[in-house]
């Protein structure tokens, strides 16, 4: 598979920081990939590097067959961002908050097939501080591919959400790669990154130090003679909850 973002030698500064110390990496065309790392690893810094939103120091980065330093807006019209969906004008409909980002991207949009596309069409006239958190996070990614993006950029999308809302938005996100956009996202929450991830990278104080399927990684986590003090469950308290309140969506 043909590398979708190139990532060689990335470097940021700022003062004494060294946010981004020398990162390289490649994302595969038609994959979901993870950064993960604990807070201040530089996983923000990266982002904004290929989003062409900030500058590096040093290194290359190719996002789409667009260099970033070079092009920075050129990376932006092939790109998707979700942004905080408190960022939304007030008083808009659902509808017309995708039809105002088309008018920004100059765009003609089918606004209705974009909120069918993530499950919100019967919200069309809703107005967007009446959704749900999960039909927020929704309709900020029907927004962010509003432009067809390459590259979908996801920061943190299930934060907040139920367990319900969570699993319908990962079915949203599989359903957005089986399209063919490649989706590029940062989550704290490590059991998202394992169910929903092609391959991850680990990053800790501005390096990359661990890059694989998360099945290769736990895989090699146990050939180093790993072992948990206690067996693991076989359910937890997430499958009871699920089991006992049901799968559905309880947004609507
Ligand atoms: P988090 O998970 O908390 O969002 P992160 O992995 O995204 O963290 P960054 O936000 O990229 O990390 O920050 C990396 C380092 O760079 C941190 O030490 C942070 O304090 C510093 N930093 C980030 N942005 C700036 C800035 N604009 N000016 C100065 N220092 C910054």
């Amino acid at each position: 598979m043909t590398a979708i973002v190139s990532v060689g030698g990335l470097r940021k500064r700022y003062g004494d920081i060294e946010a981004v110390a020398g990162v390289t990496f490649d994302v595969k065309q038609g994959e979901i990939f993870a950064l993960l790392g604990p807070n201040g690893a530089g996983k923000t810094t990266t982002v904004e590097i290929l989003e062409g939103l900030r500058q590096a120091d040093e290194g290359t980065a190719t996002v789409a067959g667009v260099d970033v330093r070079k092009d920075p807006s050129g990376v932006k019209e092939r790109i998707g961002v979700q942004l905080q969906s408190s960022t939304f004008p007030e008083n808009f409909l659902a509808k017309e908050i995708v039809e105002l980002f088309a008018l920004f991207y100059k765009r003609k949009v089918d606004a209705m097939a974009l909120l069918r596309a993530v499950g919100l069409e019967d919200r069309a006239k809703q107005k967007s501080e009446k959704l749900s958190g999960g039909q927020r996070q929704r309709l900020s990614i029907a927004v962010a591919m509003v432009n067809e993006p390459q590259v979908l950029f996801l920061d943190e999308p299930t934060t907040g959400l139920d367990p319900q809302a969570r699993r319908n938005l990962w079915d949203l996100i599989r359903a957005i790669r089986r399209r063919g956009t490649t989706v590029f996202l940062t989550t704290h929450y490590l059991d998202e990154a394992e169910v929903l991830c092609d391959r991850v990278a680990i990053m800790d104080a501005g390096k990359i130090i661990a890059l694989d399927s998360p099945r290769s990684l736990i895989a090699s986590l146990l050939a180093r003679g790993f072992s948990k003090p206690v067996a693991q469950q076989q359910a937890n308290l997430e499958d009871v909850f699920l089991d006992l309140t049901g799968h559905e969506l309880r947004e609507d």
